[in-house]
C-alpha cells in the first residue's frame, strides 16, 4: 500500500498542520453543534480529503464526544476503508451526468443505513455542472437533518457563490517546509531508516507545502537500498543539480566572473538538468544567504531569480536560462551606475496620428507574441515607444546583452514590427542612467503606478513577490519618518 495511504491520520490529532480546522472541528463535534454542509478548500495535497473523512469517522464514532473520531471502532474503520455505507464520496470531477445528479439526489433524500448521519463527501466539488449544483441546492436550502455535506475544492472561486454561502468555509493551507521535514523525520524513526537531515530538507522542499507529494518522494527515496539516505540521493531522486555546483554558480557570478559561470550553466544544461531547476536551485541557495545577511543587492537578486523562475515555467530554454543568470549578475551588483552624459537628442518632432487598426498597446503585445521565443525574452525588457513613424526600444543601460541582441536582430524585430504597429523603423536606444521613466516590470508599458508611500508598500507587486518567496506574512505595520537612502 502506497505510504501516503498507509499513513493517513485516523484522528485529528495525527493530522499534521491545519490547527485553525481541527479546532473548530473537535469543538464543533464535543459541543454536537456540527454544521449541514462544510466547503474545505486550499492547495492539493494538504488533507482536506483527510479531515473530510475524519469527520465523517466522527459523525457515527462509538467513543466519547471527546475522543471522537477514535479512528478504531467499527464505524470509524468502515469509513476509512471506505467501505461505510451512509459515507458517499464522490469525485465531482467524473460523476458529472444528469444520471450521477439524480442518483446523488435520491441518495440525500435516503436515510442512513447504519450512522446517525449520511456523510456526503463532493471531491473537486468545482467541476461540478451547474444542474448538479442546482440539484444541490435544493437540499441545502433546506437540509434534512440527517446529512452532513463536505465539499473539497482546490479552486472555492468556481463554486457558485448560492452554494458558498450555505456552507461553513475552511481554508487549508500549505504546510511548512519545517512541519513537513518534522513530519518525516518522525516516519523515518518509525520506520527505522537512517536519513541525513538535509536529504529531509529537500524533499520537504521540493513538496511545495503538500504533505503527500512528500510522502510520495519519501516513499522512492526509500528503494535505494544504501544507507543512511544522503543528501546526494534526494538530490538524483528530484533530478537536482549537486548543491556544490549551485553555490559554485553563485561565487562565480558574485565574483564577477560571467563567462565561467555562464560555461558552468551550459555545462550543467548539457547534462540534462532543466533551466528551471537551476534557476529554482539558486534561488534557495540565495535566500539562504538573504536570511543571513539581509542585504538589498541579495534581495534584488533574489527578485530576478524569482522572476525568471517564473518565465522559465512557461517556456524553458537554455537562452532563458542565461538570461536569468546575466539578470542575477546585474541585481547582484545594484542598479546601473550612472553613465556619461547622453548625447543632445534630437527635438520631438510632432506625433503623427495614431494608427487606426490596434492601439499602441494591442500592437506591442502582438509583436511580442510574434517574436520567436528567445528574442521575445530580449525584446520585452525594453520600454517601447512609437513616434515618428519608428518604433524606439529603450533599454536600461546596464542590459547590455539585451541590447546587443536587439540591434542583432533589427531586422527581425522591424519586419513583425511593420505588421502590428505599422511602423517603418525600430530603433534601439540605451536609456540613460538612472532614466525618470518608472521601469515597467510587468509587460504592459502603461501606465505608471503612483509613487510609494508606506501605506502602499503592501500593494507593491515587488514587496508581495518577496513575501511570497519566503512564504511570509506581515503581523504588523509600523510608519516611520522618512529617512535617507543607505
Ligand atoms: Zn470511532
Amino acid at each position: 500500500m502506497a505510504l501516503y495511504r498507509k499513513k493517513r491520520p485516523a484522528t485529528f490529532d495525527e493530522v499534521v498542520g491545519q490547527d485553525h480546522v481541527k479546532e473548530v472541528l473537535k469543538n464543533a463535534i464535543k459541543k454536537d453543534r456540527l454544521a449541514h454542509a462544510y466547503l474545505f478548500s486550499g492547495p492539493r495535497g494538504v488533507g482536506k480529503t483527510t479531515m473530510a473523512r475524519i469527520l465523517a469517522m466522527a459523525t457515527g464514532c462509538a467513543a466519547g464526544p471527546e475522543e471522537r473520531p477514535c479512528g478504531v471502532c467499527e464505524h470509524c474503520r468502515m469509513v476509512r476503508e471506505g467501505r461505510h455505507p451512509d459515507v458517499l464520496e464522490v469525485d465531482a470531477a467524473s460523476n458529472n451526468s444528469v444520471e450521477d445528479v439524480r442518483e446523488l439526489k435520491e441518495q440525500i433524500l435516503l436515510a442512513p443505513v447504519l450512522a446517525p448521519k449520511k456523510v456526503i463527501i463532493l471531491d473537486e466539488a468545482h467541476m461540478m455542472s451547474k444542474s448538479a449544483f442546482n440539484a444541490l441546492l435544493k437540499t441545502l436550502e433546506e437540509p434534512p437533518e440527517h446529512v452532513l455535506f463536505i465539499f473539497a475544492t482546490t479552486e472555492p472561486e468556481r463554486m457558485p457563490a448560492t452554494v458558498k454561502s450555505r456552507t461553513q468555509h475552511f481554508r487549508f493551507h500549505r504546510l511548512s517546509e519545517e512541519t513537513i521535514k518534522a513530519r518525516l523525520k518522525a516516519l523515518a524513526e518509525e520506520e527505522g531508516v537512517e536519513v541525513e537531515e538535509e536529504a529531509l530538507a529537500l524533499l520537504a522542499r521540493a513538496a511545495e507545502g503538500a504533505m503527500r507529494d512528500a510522502l510520495v518522494l519519501f516513499e522512492r527515496l526509500l528503494v535505494v537500498e544504501h544507507r543512511p539516505l544522503t543528501r546526494a540521493d534526494a538530490e538524483r531522486l528530484l533530478g537536482l543539480p549537486p548543491a556544490e555546483a549551485v553555490a559554485r554558480l553563485l561565487m562565480e557570478l558574485e565574483r564577477g566572473e560571467v563567462e565561467r559561470a555562464l560555461e558552468l550553466a551550459t555545462s550543467l544544461f548539457l547534462e540534462g538538468y532543466a533551466p528551471r531547476t537551476l534557476v529554482a536551485e539558486l534561488k534557495g541557495a540565495l535566500k539562504e544567504r538573504v536570511l543571513e545577511h539581509p542585504d538589498p543587492a541579495l534581495l534584488e537578486g533574489l527578485l530576478a531569480l524569482d522572476e525568471a523562475e517564473e518565465r522559465l515555467a512557461k517556456e524553458e530554454s537554455r537562452l532563458g536560462l542565461e538570461l536569468a543568470l546575466l539578470r542575477l549578475y546585474h541585481a547582484m551588483r545594484g542598479r546601473a551606475k550612472p553613465s556619461e552624459p547622453p548625447p543632445p537628442r534630437p527635438k520631438p518632432t510632432p506625433e503623427p496620428p495614431r494608427p487606426k487598426a490596434a492601439s499602441p498597446e494591442e500592437g506591442w503585445q502582438a509583436l511580442l507574441k510574434g517574436l520567436p521565443a528567445p528574442l521575445r525574452a530580449v525584446v520585452r525588457e525594453a520600454r517601447p515607444e512609437v513616434k515618428g513613424g519608428r518604433l524606439v526600444l529603450h533599454f536600461r543601460p546596464h542590459l547590455r546583452f539585451h541590447i546587443e541582441r536587439a540591434r542583432a536582430e533589427q531586422k527581425k524585430i522591424a519586419a513583425l514590427a511593420e505588421k502590428a504597429l505599422g511602423v517603418r523603423e525600430v530603433v534601439v536606444a540605451v536609456e540613460e542612467g538612472e532614466g525618470p521613466a518608472p521601469e515597467p516590470e510587468e509587460e504592459e508599458p502603461s501606465p505608471p503606478p503612483p509613487p510609494p508611500s508606506p501605506s502602499r508598500l503592501v500593494d507593491d507587486p515587488r514587496f508581495k513577490r518577496v513575501l511570497a518567496i519566503f512564504n511570509a506574512e506581515i503581523l504588523s505595520l509600523e510608519e516611520r519618518p522618512p529617512t535617507k537612502e543607505a
